[in-house]
C-alpha cells in the first residue's frame, strides 16, 4: 500500500495545510496513533470492539441471482451489517479508543446525511464522551430522522448557517472548534480526507474491510484473487479501506463516483480542508457544490490517496448517473433480497455497466456494500414516483 512521506503526502496530494495554531494538534496526533496503532494491547482492544460491538468480521456474499443476471460472478462484502448500518462505525471506534488514551474526552465531528455523526455520536455514548455534531442547516432539514438519532444518542447537533450550509461548511465548523477546544477535544473526522494523519489514519482503520476480503476470496476463490474490486467514493474511507486488502496484488481497483461529484475526472489540483487533491473548483478557486442524489457522496473534493492512485493509474475513478444508480439499488433489492444504501449504489451500477464490456464474462468482481438502504427508501420512493411515466 503507498504509504505517506513523513509530510503526509501522498505523490503530490496530501499534506498538512492547516492554521498555525492546529500544527500541534496533528502532530501529537500523529504521534499518538502511531504508538497505538503499534500497540498490541490497543489492537487487541479494538478488534474486541469491532467484534463484540460492530459485528464484524462481515460476510463475503455470492449475490448468486445478480451474478446470472449480469454474466459475471458478483461479491458482496457485507459492511451494510455493522452496527450503525454502514462502514463509518469502523474508523469511529478507532478514533474514540485514541481519544480517551489522549486523554480527551469530547468529540467533535461533522456530518453531511448524518452517517458519520450517527456513527461519532454511537461511540460517544458508549465511551460516556461529550459529543457535538456539526451539520450544515440544509442537511439539518433533509436529515431530521438521523439529527433525532443522534439526539437520543446524546449528542447535541450544531447546525451551520455558513456557505452553502451543507457538508463542507459542516467541516469548516469542527475545524474551527478543535482549533478552540483542542486541549480536551479530539476532532473524529469521518473519511480519508483533512491533514495529515487523517487520510493515512482513516484508512488504516478501515483496512479491516480489505483484510477481511482478501482473507474471505483466499478461501472461496480458486487462485484466490478476485478480478475487480469496486467501491463507491465520496471521501473515499470504504473504498480506501477495501483498497487497502488488495492494492499489492494484481487485481483492477475500481472507485466509481457520483456524476455530479466526479473530484477526480472533473476536478482540477486545489487545497480544501486541509490538504492538497483533486476538488471541483471554478476558474477563481472558489470550490463547487457537488450534486448527487446521496447525500453521503455530496463532496467536491476526494481523499488524497485516490488523487494519487489515480494520477499514477494504479485505480480508475469512473463516474455514474443518479438514474443508473436508482437502477440498480431496485436491482439488488429485487435479485438479492438486499436493500443498498444509495452509495455503493453507485459501485453496482458501474458493474451492471461494464458487465460483458470492461469486465469480462466469468470474471469475479469484488463489491463493497459499505451501507444499507433503510435511511433511504423514503427519498428513493419520491424520486420514483417523479420517474415514473404518466399512466
Ligand atoms: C459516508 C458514506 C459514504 C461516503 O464516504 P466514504 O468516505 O467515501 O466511504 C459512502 N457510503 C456510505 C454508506 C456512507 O455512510
Amino acid at each position: 500500500m503507498v504509504e505517506p512521506g513523513p509530510d503526509g503526502r501522498f505523490g503530490d496530494f496530501g499534506g498538512r495545510f492547516v492554521p498555525e495554531a492546529l500544527v500541534p494538534a496533528c502532530l501529537e496526533l500523529e504521534e499518538a496513533f502511531r504508538t497505538a496503532w503499534a500497540d498490541p494491547a490497543f489492537r487487541g482492544e479494538l478488534d474486541a470492539l469491532l467484534r463484540d460491538y460492530a459485528g464484524r468480521p462481515s460476510p463475503l456474499t455470492e449475490a448468486v441471482n445478480l451474478s446470472e443476471r449480469l454474466g459475471v460472478r458478483v461479491l458482496l462484502k457485507r459492511d451494510e451489517l455493522n452496527h450503525t448500518g454502514s462502514h463509518k462505525i469502523n474508523n469511529v471506534l478507532g478514533q474514540a479508543l485514541l481519544s480517551r488514551r489522549m486523554g480527551k474526552r469530547r468529540l467533535v465531528a461533522e456530518t453531511g446525511a448524518g452517517q458519520h455523526g450517527v456513527a461519532t455520536a454511537t461511540a460517544a455514548a458508549l465511551f460516556s464522551f461529550d459529543c457535538v455534531i456539526y451539520m450544515g442547516a440544509v442537511d439539518v432539514e433533509r436529515q431530521a430522522l438521523n439529527v433525532f438519532r443522534m439526539n437520543l444518542l446524546g449528542a447535541e447537533v450544531r447546525p451551520v448557517a455558513t456557505g452553502s450550509r451543507t457538508l463542507k461548511d459542516a467541516v469548516n465548523e469542527a475545524m474551527r472548534d478543535w482549533v478552540s477546544s483542542v486541549e480536551t477535544t479530539h476532532f473524529c473526522l469521518g473519511s480519508v480526507m483533512g491533514p495529515h494523519p487523517y487520510p493515512w489514519m482513516v484508512r488504516e482503520l478501515q483496512r479491516v474491510i480489505g483484510r477481511e476480503a482478501a482473507e474471505q476470496c483466499r478461501r472461496m476463490l480458486d487462485g484466490g484473487l478476485p478480478d475487480v474490486v469496486v467501491a463507491c467514493v465520496g471521501g473515499g474511507s470504504n473504498a480506501a479501506g477495501i483498497f487497502a486488502g488488495f492494492v499489492d496484488a494484481p487485481v483492477r481497483l475500481v472507485g466509481v463516483q457520483p456524476e455530479g461529484g466526479a473530484a477526480i475526472g472533473r476536478g482540477v489540483p486545489g487545497v480544501v480542508h486541509g490538504s492538497a487533491s483533486m476538488l471541483l473548483q471554478d476558474e477563481h478557486g472558489q470550490v463547487l457544490e457537488a450534486s448527487s442524489i446521496s447525500a453521503g457522496l455530496d463532496y467536491p473534493g476526494v481523499g488524497p490517496e485516490h488523487a494519487h492512485l489515480g494520477a499514477e493509474g494504479r485505480a480508475e475513478y469512473p463516474s455514474v448517473t443518479d438514474a443508473e444508480v436508482l437502477e440498480a439499488f431496485a436491482l439488488l433489492a429485487r435479485t438479492e433480497g438486499i436493500i443498498p444504501a444509495l452509495e455503493p449504489a453507485h459501485a453496482l451500477a458501474w458493474v451492471v455497466r461494464e458487465a460483458g464490456r470492461s469486465i469480462p464474462k466469468g470474471a469475479t468482481v469484488v463489491v463493497n456494500l459499505c451501507g444499507r438502504g433503510d435511511k433511504d427508501v423514503a427519498q428513493v420512493a419520491t424520486l420514483l414516483a417523479e420517474h415514473a411515466p404518466p399512466s
